[in-house]
């Protein structure tokens, strides 16, 4: 056995090993090590043939699922071994093979996992600066493939999935450029290295076809897409390597581009707290707990999906929004679907588990349940007179057949297993039936030969009784154990009488044990049967699951929109650049206060003269609420919703940007100033005129002076049309930014609105044009409870520092209008000297390949010296 073991042990390298041995799984040598320490359970030994015993653990059978996951969590894999035979019937070694392997991104597990959200495995690849991504999730059957062509979206993809686990191929995990243990740290991600074979691309083209049943890539639409189909073709490879079954639910792949989404960045997701808070990263005080209203598991998952991955299509954004507003105005359909969709339950996942063959009865009656309700959805979708539900009422499929063959076949009250009976209705088949009544006839028969024992023997409390050990018997109590006759055969002793056994019992027991042996047996056939026949309607189904958590989704932001009085934005195609907003007020932020208590306000940006928004106003006054309240109903809109405002006209944007707070690396090891200098020359790099771009208090982490002059020339910078030119907000608490309206086109002050009340400020929350003349800082800080000595004698410090007008000569500074090329960016040769160009054409001209290492050293001195 122990032979058998090294054998499995070495063909999964990397797992730890669960070995069935009876009614344990058993683990030896290092695997036992370590999972006796990460799941403190006793370590003992066995001995296996060599002069030391083997170090063993286990654990009960029925108790593996549990043990399983903590493994899983801690991110190692475990690879199942199961006996595949009956040991009492096999001869020699029993025979055992790995069933699957348990992986952090390829776990079925329902209860380890969050019901509105997915759990994602990706692979990545890459050749040169192109990388391919594929994505899926086991439990719903997703599967997405695209290709990137920079690192950083790489990042920003990840972000969006936040994977559990990742493939890399070897290759690429060896490259120096991608920080793989980073990732592993920043996403909480299991990276696992993938040999490259898996990554090669016949072996990935021949292995997609198989699978998806296509005859080329080109249907699939990964014809252009060559990294992504290695991506892909790995991730299968995988997959079917380490859940060794059919994966019939991953029926569809979907490939898209980075286009087809508005880019969010990973900080930008994070600082506008789309899914979870910066702070304690929970849920609530998040965008998605103020949006989510939808009823089914479905539903909840893709809301999640369409918040990462705003739109930047027109005419789609107002398809959704023209869907949601039936909801808003017509709340009554909206309940009405509410009610319906709160009967369905996670079709998606239990499509997976049949497709795996692991979905009891329990699951057909829930899937059975949540169909029955379709036909009502359908009548409802025609009542809906918007083109988003038309279209979907014209193929939506209500799946009655499948409801009718489950309603028939499946019994209403199923035992969880589905080795015990008592899963197939009466009425579905003739046999199962029968047998059933013989089991039920048999019941009879013992009860008349209860009576007959009883009336021969003259013994009163005489009974028929069964156990599972010795089958079916005849008791007698101690004290008439003399009665009893000679026909009557001894079977068990016990401390107050007697268990016998008769000829007419056991005739009597072996029809009834029979027909329950068969019935089971049958019963257990025919659900196979009947879980193959809905997995036969995979794709069908999936469709449905889908239509339903676009309802459910669309119904959700109608909710939402309609309890909080959203209104319907105005979408702008991106070339109009403006950005208008009537009383637009912070989603989260009103939520958290109590009602009515926010005070909404204004915005007003364009792409002409009113770009950049220049924020001043004390601490506390409201800057970054108001910021964010404006990136978020843009994001708003782009994903279909309603924007918390009393009217808005919001042109596409291609990205959104925002450089906010303090948001420590320490996973990097960056200090906070560096962090926050990445962040921004990120943006400046990338922000195109379509961007919106949210900085606030930039150049806080260093000197006073230093960190005005950057927030200045970033300022400059970005205003300049012919290099960024994008609509800006930009708060800031150095005043002398306030000098550039006038100075620099596009540019406008702002500032929130302050009241004095003696020695006291009173916060307005209100924006408005100009230039607060006082940060206030002192009176913020009083407000905070500094003690009385301290706030006076800042209060000196700062009228002595404001006699010597320090930051008076800062303001002297004037704008510079225009960016002049980057020095560091023009190319050595490309700077149109044309000495420069003579050593270019010269080197062009060199036959590296025929010089001989010598020759080569002796050109590279002579054009050092005319450089
Ligand atoms: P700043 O960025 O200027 O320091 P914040 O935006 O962090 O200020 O706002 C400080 C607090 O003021 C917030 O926590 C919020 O409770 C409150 N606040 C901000 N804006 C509003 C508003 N428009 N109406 C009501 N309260 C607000």
């Amino acid at each position: 056995m122990m032979e058998q073991y090294l054998e499995v042990k070495k063909q999964n390298p990397g797992c730890l090993l669960f070995f069935r041995l009876g009614d344990f799984y058993e683990m030896f040598f290092d695997d036992a090590l370590t999972a006796s320490k990460e799941l403190e359970i006793t370590l003992t030994g066995r001995s296996c043939g060599q002069e030391e015993r083997a170090p063993m653990c286990g654990v009960p059978y029925h108790a593996a699922e549990t043990y399983i996951q903590r493994l899983i969590q801690k991110g190692y894999k475990v690879a199942i071994c199961e006996q595949m035979e009956d040991p009492k019937l096999a001869k020699g070694i029993v025979k055992r093979e790995i069933t699957r392997i348990v992986t952090p991104g390829t776990n079925m597990n329902a209860e380890s996992l969050e019901e509105n959200k997915n759990n994602y495995i990706c692979s990545v690849n890459r050749v040169e600066d192109v990388m391919g991504l594929a994505v899926a999730d086991v439990t719903t059957g997703e599967f997405l493939v695209t290709e990137l062509t920079e690192e950083e979206k790489f990042w920003d993809e990840l972000a969006k999935y936040r994977p559990t686990e990742l493939l890399v191929s070897e290759d690429l995990k060896n490259m120096e450029s991608l920080d793989f243990d980073r990732i592993a740290k920043t996403y909480s991600v299991f990276v696992n290295p993938y040999p490259n074979y898996h990554y090669q691309y016949q072996r990935c083209k021949d292995r997609i076809l198989q699978h998806f049943k296509v005859l080329s890539l080109e249907g699939l639409g990964l014809q252009e897409m060559p990294l992504g189909a290695t991506a892909a073709g790995a991730l299968l490879d995988y997959l079917l390597e380490t859940q060794k079954r059919d994966l019939g639910h991953i029926s569809k792949l979907t490939t898209y581009s980075l286009q087809q989404y508005m880019m969010l960045d990973a900080t930008t997701r994070r600082n506008l707290e789309l899914t979870q808070t910066l702070r304690d990263k929970g849920r609530k005080g998040s965008l998605l707990w103020v949006l989510d209203y939808t009823s089914t598991a479905m539903g909840g998952r893709l809301l999640r999906k369409w918040l990462e991955q705003p739109l930047v299509d027109k005419a789609a954004i107002e398809d959704r929004l023209d869907a949601v507003e039936c909801f808003v105005s017509d709340p009554m359909v909206s309940e009405e679907l509410r009610e319906m969709l709160s009967g369905i339950y996670d079709m998606e996942r239990l499509m997976g588990k049949i497709s795996y063959g692991t979905a009891n009865a329990r699951d057909m009656l829930a899937l059975k349940n949540s169909l029955a309700g379709l036909t009502g959805v359908k009548a409802l979708l025609r009542a809906l007179e918007v083109p988003h539900f038309q279209a979907m009422e014209k193929t939506f499929d209500d799946l009655a057949d499948v409801c009718q063959l489950l309603e028939r076949g499946i019994h209403e009250e199923p035992p969880i297993t589905i080795r015990e009976g008592q899963i197939i209705k009466e009425g579905y088949d003739p046999q199962v039936d029968k047998l059933r009544l013989a089991s039920v006839d048999g019941k009879t028969w013992l009860a008349k030969l209860e009576a007959k024992e009883r009336e021969a023997t003259g013994i009163k409390n005489l009974r028929v009784g069964y156990n599972r050990v010795f089958g079916y018997y005849i008791e007698v109590s101690k004290g008439n154990i003399p009665l009893v006759p000679d026909r009557f055969v001894r079977k068990q002793t016990l401390t107050n009488g007697e268990r016998y056994i008769t000829q007419e019992l056991k005739e009597i027991e072996d029809t009834l044990l029979g027909a329950q042996d068969k019935v089971v047996e049958l019963e257990y056939q025919l659900f196979c049967e009947i879980r193959d026949r809905v997995n036969a309607q995979m794709t069908r189904i999936q469709k449905t699951a889908d239509d339903i958590a676009q309802m459910d989704v669309l119904r959700s932001l109608g909710e939402a929109a309609y309890r909080n009085q959203y209104c319907k934005p105005e979408i702008l195609h991106n070339k109009k650049g403006v950005l208008e907003i009537h009383q637009g007020r912070h989603p989260v932020v009103e939520k958290m206060l109590p009602d009515e208590a926010f005070i909404p306000n204004d915005t007003y940006l364009d792409t002409k003269d009113d770009r950049i928004a220049i924020i001043t106003g004390p601490n506390m006054a409201g800057k970054s609420t108001y910021m964010r309240q404006v990136a978020i109903i843009q994001l708003m809109a782009q994903i279909g919703s309603f924007v918390p405002a009393s009217s808005a006209s919001i042109s596409i944007a291609d990205r959104i940007f925002t450089r906010v707070g303090a948001s420590d690396d320490l996973a990097g090891g960056q200090s906070t100033f560096m962090v926050e200098m990445s962040e921004v020359s990120n943006i400046l790099r990338h922000a195109t005129s379509a961007s919106l771009l949210i900085l606030d208090e930039i150049g806080r982490g260093t000197s006073t002076f230093d960190g005005l002059s950057i927030a200045w020339a970033v300022a400059e910078y970005i205003s300049d049309k012919k290099i960024i030119g994008a609509k800006t907000l930009f708060a800031t608490h150095y005043h002398e930014l306030t000098e550039l309206e006038g100075q620099l086109s596009g540019v406008k002050n702002y500032c929130v609105a302050i009241k004095e009340s003696g020695e006291d400020i009173i916060f307005l929350r209100k924006i408005q044009r100009g230039s607060g003349d006082q940060s206030y800082g002192i009176e913020v800080a009083k407000l905070a409870g500094l003690p009385g000595w301290v706030v006076k004698r800042a209060q000196e410090i700062l009228e002595e520092l404001l006699q010597k007008d320090v930051a008076k000569k800062a303001s002297n500074i004037k704008a510079k209008k225009q960016v002049e090329e980057d020095p560091l960016q023009i190319s050595l040769f490309g700077s149109g000297d044309s000495e420069k160009e003579a050593l270019l054409e010269e080197l062009k001209g060199l036959s590296v390949m025929e010089m001989t290492p010598l020759q080569a050293m002796q050109t590279l001195y002579d054009l050092q010296n005319k450089a």
